[in-house]
């Protein structure tokens, strides 16, 4: 799986629509992307988007307080945007890709009154089935996909547990293991529902 393209729309400081394109595999090669610029020109709000359109909820890991600080905030002589859309395009040129898809196009939106949307394919998705599908091409969220500043350091200084989170991932028994979350979730949902028809059996048996 490989990042093909980024398009970028209201998000932090890309007002218009952006779009960034990513080396193609050419001759077995590998390409390698540098984003160059002054300080503060958005070079570090380039790895926000890719984390925010994987689904990351911590607004302390997309350097904001408040979820529509993404939101372009407007300056001088561009009024602020309504939504933030990010859109992350992967290719599936992996023979030993656990997916059949030729490639993998997941989009998030917010708006500025809080209404927030996925897509995965241009259809629209849940949070959930990002995540999963993300597991499913071997990116997860919150690991080496994304490898931001002091990161090196962490994983270095990591406990064994937290080391243990890396290799997982490298393992891919990261969707395994959100399919057993989700499972597990689904039992106890059912547990709760068994218990409410009993007690609702035992309410009017008599
Ligand atoms: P450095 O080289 O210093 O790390 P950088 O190129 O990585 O800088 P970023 O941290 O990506 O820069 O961008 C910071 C800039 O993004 C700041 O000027 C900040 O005002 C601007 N910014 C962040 N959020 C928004 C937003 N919602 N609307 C407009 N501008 C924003």
């Amino acid at each position: 799986m490989h990042l093909r393209r980024l398009e970028l729309q209201g998000f932090k400081t890309f007002a218009k629509k952006t779009v960034l394109e990513f080396m193609p595999v050419t001759g077995g090669q590998r390409g390698v992307t540098a984003i160059v610029g002054p300080n503060g020109s958005g070079k570090s709000n380039l790895a926000d988007a890719v984390r925010w359109v994987m689904g990351e909820q911590s607004l302390k890991l997309l350097r904001s307080k408040k979820s529509e600080d993404v939101i372009f905030s407007g300056t001088e002589k561009r009024p602020r945007s309504g939504f933030a859309e990010v859109t992350m395009m992967l290719v599936n040129d992996d023979e030993n890709a656990t997916i059949d898809l030729p490639e993998v196009v997941v989009a998030r939106r917010l708006y500025r009154d809080g209404q927030s949307e996925y897509e995965v394919n241009k259809q629209p998705a849940r949070l959930a089935d990002v995540i999963l599908l993300l597991a499913q091409c071997g990116i997860g969220q919150r690991t080496y996909s994304v490898i931001g500043q002091g990161m090196v350091d962490a994983v270095l200084s990591a406990s064994p547990a937290e080391r243990k989170e890396f290799f997982d991932e490298a393992a891919g028994l990261r969707v395994f293991q959100l399919k057993r979350t989700q499972a597990v979730n689904k039992l106890d949902a059912t547990r709760d529902n068994l218990a409410r028809s009993d007690a609702l059996v035992r309410e009017i048996e008599p």
